[in-house]
């Protein structure tokens, strides 16, 4: 549970007023250890300031200690900034303000500051009578939250993905970069939107990047892109989320599957030359659970039959093939900010990288109706947009990514070694690309009998994929079941981990040993 902090808490801690000092910072840390947060609430930033300073002075007077106006009021700025360095900061929304008509306005704020979390959540954390007393529900007294937590202590949660901790982390930013799309009302192809696009493009290298309303829309546009069409062939993997293959059979084309390699789960790119024909209009290799497949020669075989390459990047942003970026690997590159992928925005989002001109007016024009200019459509295209709110979002996360980048190389690298150490089969990863694990998998036998024992530890697993995209009824007819043998192996085999930045140590551990 969270706590929301009431001035008069901070003043007991901040002024170590006794006897009330003690309880105040005891409920603050056991709040802390069972995972809960500790919010402050930006609308009592002068109260806090106005009655922490006449604590001071009071005090200063009744020991005939002798600080400058100054001197105390410094003082009394380092004491808050020491004290709020470990809390979060609840921004006061505009309707918290219209309180004029409660008996207690700044109370009443505090109270309507709750709403946003849902029930239980959260108290107001208060030692004030009245306030306690009308609001029994919504808030504790120090002495009862001790009391209570220690009576029943809740355990932090495993996340399968943890976007909580980076929330935290750049909450501020994100709150800010929110507010600005509010102010400026520019909700389709606001300034956040080219924004976006010039830092992704840097990001990557590539001279192109067209942001659109998701994964599978970067996908199904770049196909349009290249005139992809009815009766036309599109070799890809098997072994993927069903948008890969999805957009191309929406096109009138048809997926042809080719089987992946054991060790990475990637396409096998030795088996694709075999499945070229006169009507294959373009390779679309995955980049799966976060690692570039074999990009070169796929490039290479591609540029012998004149053929266009898309990486399906899903997964993949932020990983790097011989020192290139993924994205920027081969024709086009797609990726999704869908929010669990690697860079993720809050809500549907994806881009196009290419630095092919001609592509790129494509892209841009289909992504908007197909329009050359204003109303003026020069081919048939789609609405879609990724917006600017979406785009703000992604900015903010990408002032961390850097960091979430080297952390996850890092944690996926320790799976390696603890898997190894147990001797747990796992997905490889080549030495000359990294992966950014969009999904740490491992490979098991038992696969129901070691979910089962997951979850009796409370720990969440999940599986990428069950059933191959030949195999699934949709798509079964376009291809024969038992041609891609080793995708129908894995799709039995795999399991995947909570995989995250913000993963940690002692968590993956314990899955380790869970395993
Ligand atoms: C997530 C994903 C997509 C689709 O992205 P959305 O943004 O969800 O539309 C496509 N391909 C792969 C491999 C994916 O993992």
């Amino acid at each position: 549970m969270d706590l929301l902090i009431d001035v008069n808490i901070a003043l007991d801690i901040c002024a170590k007023r006794q006897p009330f000092y003690t309880s105040a910072r005891d409920a603050l840390a056991l709040c802390q250890q069972q995972g809960g947060k500790l919010w402050l609430y930006t609308g009592s930033v002068q109260t806090l300031e106005y009655n922490l300073y006449s604590t001071l002075r009071r005090d200063q007077e009744a020991n005939e200690t002798q600080l400058s106006k100054r001197q105390l009021h410094a003082k009394c700025l380092a004491l808050l900034a020491t004290f709020a360095a470990d809390k979060q900061w609840l921004a006061a929304l505009a309707g918290e303000g219209n309180v004029f008509a409660a008996d207690d306005p700044e109370d009443e704020q505090l109270i309507r500051a709750l709403d946003r979390f849902a029930p239980g959540k959260i108290k107001l954390l208060t030692r004030d009578e009245p306030l306690l007393e009308a609001h029994s529900n919504k808030t504790l007294s120090p002495e009862a939250f001790i009391e209570q937590s220690l009576q029943n202590p809740s355990t932090p949660k495993f996340e399968f993905i943890d976007l909580k901790t980076q929330q935290n982390a750049i909450r501020p930013q994100l709150e800010q970069n929110i507010h600005r799309v509010l102010h400026h009302g520019t909700y389709i192809m606001g300034k956040e939107v080219d924004l976006l696009e010039a830092k992704l493009a840097a990001y990557t290298d590539a001279r192109y990047c067209i942001t659109v309303a998701s994964g599978t829309e970067a996908l199904l546009i770049s196909l349009m892109a290249l005139g992809v069409g009815v009766g036309d062939e599109v070799i890809t993997t098997p072994f993927t989320f069903v948008a890969t293959a999805e957009v191309i059979v929406l096109l009138g084309a048809k997926p042809v599957f080719v089987d992946i390699e054991p060790d990475t789960c990637n396409i096998d790119v030795r088996l694709i030359e075999a499945k070229i024909t006169e009507r294959t209009k373009a390779i679309m290799p995955v980049s799966l659970y976060g690692q570039p497949a074999d990009m070169d020669e796929i490039n290479a075989l591609a540029a012998k039959y004149n053929l266009p390459v898309i990486e399906d990047a899903a997964q993949s942003f932020g990983a790097t093939y011989k020192g290139k970026k993924s994205c920027h690997l081969s024709t086009i590159g797609c990726t999704s900010f869908f929010p669990s992928k690697p860079l993720g925005c809050y809500g549907d989002g994806g881009a196009i990288f290419t630095d092919d001109d001609d592509l790129y007016q494509a892209c841009r024009e289909i992504r908007i109706h197909g329009q050359s200019r204003r109303y003026y459509h020069t081919r048939v295209g789609v609405g879609g947009r990724m917006d600017t709110l979406q785009c703000a979002i992604v900015l903010a996360k990408l002032e961390r990514f850097d960091w979430e980048v080297e952390q996850r190389i890092a944690l996926g690298q320790r799976y390696n070694q603890l898997m190894d150490e147990a001797g747990v089969q796992r997905v490889q990863q080549r030495d000359d690309r990294t992966s950014v694990f969009a999904q740490y998998t491992v490979l098991v036998e038992h696969r129901s009998e070691v979910e089962a024992r997951f979850r009796e530890a409370v720990i969440p697993t999940a599986v990428h994929y069950p059933v191959p995209l030949n195999e699934q009824p949709a798509y079964q007819h376009l291809c024969c079941a038992d041609c891609t043998p080793i995708a129908k192996e894995m799709a039995q085999r795999v399991m995947s981990l909570p995989m995250g930045a913000d993963l940690i140590e002692k968590q993956q551990t314990l899955i380790a040993q869970t395993l």
